[in-house]
């Protein structure tokens, strides 16, 4: 699609307008210390690059991260659309094509891109409710809940083969919020209501709640694509180093942390996306993101 050069034609200032002054307080309170400042900058030049298909086209990569090929300004294509497709056409140079690229990705940055990068990320750090101050991590419960994305990831594949649809691109409530809500709302006539229309706006709204009334709560049960980069933050190159000589016992990092990961001790948790909150929390400096190398 080419830019209308009508600005309400892009999802994003839809997205971003609903959070109101929610968000507009969390920059103000959240996006102060010095990495959080650089999350920033780079969460919106991503919000930016992934709606610029009226500057860059439709570039044939993939997003490393959430998000719909079918948003009105797209550039990429969504990593668990492309999974389908391979499975559907039986395509190892697709499966190729995103493997390669959430290894590449991952294996360097673990799942910093759910930090850095990814608008739905950004929406819900900016709308999602204030976290509970817990110095002790996730409860079992919890931690047992956010098996519930690996299982999703797990059973695409099958269910896309066994029906020969693509089977949670019908009712992907990612999808319903950056592509089909957007097309409703600018161009009614142009989107045709599929069977799967009314699972899919139940979907979303049901998100919508969870993205609002839990801390990154999509991205904690729900998202497949998270699950996908989330192991690799035990052997990605980039990590966050503790340094326990440093350390006060304070916990304010665990109180920070949006993931609610036991800090300063599971710092190469799967759950971690690498948004520095804890870093900058962090009195003695004992946590630092660097390079393995480093
Ligand atoms: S887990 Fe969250 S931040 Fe990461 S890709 Fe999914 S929606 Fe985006
Ligand atoms: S452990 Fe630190 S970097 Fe990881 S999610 Fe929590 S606050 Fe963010
Ligand atoms: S914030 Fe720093 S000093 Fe406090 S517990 Fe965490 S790592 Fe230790």
């Amino acid at each position: 699609m080419i830019c209308s050069g009508n600005c309400a034609s892009c999802p994003v200032p839809l997205l971003f307008l609903a959070g109101g002054k929610r968000a507009k307080s969390r920059i103000k309170k959240e996006y102060t210390k010095p990495i959080q400042k650089k999350r920033l900058a780079s969460q919106f030049i991503f919000l930016f690059i992934t709606n610029a298909a009226f500057i860059f086209g439709v570039t044939g990569l993939i997003y490393p991260y959430f998000y719909c090929w079918e948003a009105p300004q797209a550039t990429m294509s969504c990593p668990i659309g492309i999974m389908e497709h391979a499975v559907l056409e039986t395509s190892i140079a697709l499966a190729l094509i995103l493997t390669g690229t959430i290894f590449i990705v991952s294996s360097i940055f673990g799942r910093a891109a759910c930090g850095w990068a990814c608008p739905i990320g950004f929406l819900q750090d900016l709308i999602g409710k204030d976290k509970k101050k817990n110095k002790k991590g996730m409860s079992e419960r919890d931690r047992k809940a956010r098996y519930i994305k690996y299982a999703i990831l797990a059973a695409i594949p099958p269910v896309v083969y066994i029906t020969g649809t693509m089977a949670y691109t019908n009712i992907c409530p990612i999808g319903g919020l950056t592509a089909t809500i957007p097309i409703l709302l600018l161009s009614p006539g142009g989107y045709t209501p599929t069977a799967f229309f009314i699972p899919k706006i139940t979907l979303v709204a049901l998100t919508i709640f969870l993205i609002v009334f839990v801390r990154r709560g999509w991205c904690k049960y729900l998202c497949p694509v998270g699950a996908m980069m989330g192991p690799f933050n035990k052997v990605s190159l980039l990590q966050i180093k503790f340094d326990e000589s440093k350390c006060l016992k304070c916990y304010n990092c665990a109180i920070a942390c949006p993931m609610d990961i036991n800090m300063p001790y599971d710092n190469k948790s799967a759950e971690c996306i690498r948004c520095g909150l804890c870093i900058d929390a962090c009195p003695t400096d004992a946590l630092k993101f660097g390079f393995t190398w480093q």
